[in-house]
């Protein structure tokens, strides 16, 4: 039979070389330092601001007028970034948006976290987002946030992540003790009121007190008292840095891939697109991993505003706009992984090292909950790699029954904007450290351009 009629799933290796591959390696150095730089929400925020500002972005108010050739974001309240820059085509046409999120899964302190017991002074956390709780206990584990005082002074934190600084620590029970807790099931080994991070050992004198004597360490060092931790965001995240992971270092192992292996190619496509006659939107989201409720999650009201306040400088219906308009969310999809290969149904898995992933529909118990892109924009989205030479390949979250998931796709399709999933595939997705391929980090961005400037 004629070969060319099979559809061939290969490797970004086999189907384009050692040229990309280096190009990859290259362009992974730059996400590796967005990586370490960006481990919160808050500051991925921070860090994209400094990339945009120094290609020329703007801040953008609501309600400003815009016109074409325009570069702008909008900062929503430290947390959730729009960055934009207007075509010169008409705004008739639509938005090309892409959308990723920059929180990932952690550990938050709670409110009233300070306190002693054992002579141990800890903070008390309530998990964020889908943890595995066993996986965050006995591992170094860095403090970063921001604290507001009641004068609106914000009191930036980040200590673990420079080599001179103290780490944190959430103690697990030694073999030894532990039969009765090994026979537990992996979700209720670890419980969430045991990820207890310890801060101090030593007293003050006086007391007698640990925690009095890491209270006085902290006012001391942040100018606080301990009624400032109920206006306070501090997370617990992994303290480990970015690291290449294999003899060849094909892979990247960080904390916060899931979403910042798309946040990252979004970006740097936005950055390097600047002949684009199309309107272009990347997105940075919050509050993806817990529902994206909340004033800076997508189920906020907040993407409506701004294509609205673009579409009125024109003069032209934002539903119009929005109609015309073409949205990758762009988000991870999980690996085959040969260690686990009972959850996958390899025919419609994403493979590591396979290139950029697009998944038609995600959910759980048939579609339930889902987007699910047409095939007619599938089909104009396969051209648009085909032109771009992007290596893409499609994926799905597991076996049909094997449990499932979600991402933004269904919070901006809702809004009439044609939408597909697109993004890196991973292994331990979730994990403190998860993996992924330096190549497919490569080739979504590509995939990321090729949408942004397709005509
Ligand atoms: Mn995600
Ligand atoms: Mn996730």
């Amino acid at each position: 039979m004629n070969k060319d009629l099979l559809y061939k799933k290969e490797t970004v290796y086999k189907k384009l070389g050692k040229e990309v591959t280096a190009a990859a390696f290259e362009y992974c150095e730059g996400y590796k330092s967005f990586l370490d730089s960006s481990k919160t929400e808050r500051e991925a925020v921070s860090t994209a601001i400094a990339m945009l500002s120094a290609k020329g972005y703007r801040e953008y108010t609501l309600g400003d007028k815009v016109k074409a050739g325009d570069k702008l974001y909008y900062n929503n309240r430290g947390k959730n970034l729009f960055a934009f820059s207007i075509g010169s085509e008409s705004i008739r046409n639509g938005i090309r948006i892409t959308a990723s999120h920059i929180d990932a899964p952690r550990i938050d302190l709670k409110q009233c976290p300070l306190y002693e017991e054992g002579g141990i002074a800890y903070f008390k956390t309530h998990y964020y987002g889908g943890i595995r709780k066993y996986q965050w206990v006995a591992t170094p584990l860095s403090l970063h946030g921001v604290i507001i005082t009641k004068d609106g002074k914000t009191v930036n934190v980040c200590v673990g992540e420079d080599e001179s600084d103290p780490v944190f620590y959430i103690s697990d029970l030694l073999p030894h003790l532990g039969y009765e807790q090994a026979k537990l099931p992996l979700d209720s080994a670890i419980k969430g009121e045991q990820l207890n991070v310890i801060l101090g050992n030593i007293p003050e004198d006086e007391e007698d007190s640990v925690k009095n004597a890491v209270l006085t360490l902290i006012a001391d060092k942040y100018g606080i008292t301990e009624e400032d931790f109920f206006s306070s965001e501090l997370c617990v995240v992994p303290a480990a840095k970015a690291r290449d992971i294999g003899f060849d270092r094909s892979l990247i192992g960080s904390y916060g891939h899931d979403d910042r292996v798309c946040a990252y190619p979004s970006l740097t496509a936005l950055l390097e697109s600047e002949d684009s006659t199309h309107t272009l939107m990347c997105v940075l989201a919050d509050k993806e991993e817990t529902g994206s409720d909340g004033v800076s999650g997508m189920q906020s009201d907040l993407i409506l505003d701004i294509i609205d306040s673009i579409a009125n400088s024109f003069g032209v219906s934002s539903a119009l706009v929005r109609a015309n308009s073409k949205c990758l969310s762009a988000d991870v999809c999980c690996g085959y992984d040969p260690n686990f290969p009972e959850v996958f149904e390899k025919m419609n898995t994403s493979f590591v090292g396979c290139g950029a992933v697009f998944t038609k529909y995600t959910g759980a118990r048939g579609k339930s909950s889902t987007n699910d892109a047409n095939p007619e924009f599938i089909a104009w989205l396969r051209a648009a790699m085909e032109a771009n030479n992007v290596v893409w390949q499609s994926g799905e979250l597991g076996k049909v029954d094997a449990g499932g998931g979600g991402t933004v796709a269904k919070f901006i399709s809702k809004h009439n904007i044609e939408t597909i999933d697109l993004g890196v595939a991973l292994l331990a997705m979730h994990a403190p450290y998860e993996l992924a391929a330096k190549v497919d980090v490569y080739e979504t961005h590509k995939a990321i351009k090729a949408f942004y400037n397709f005509d």
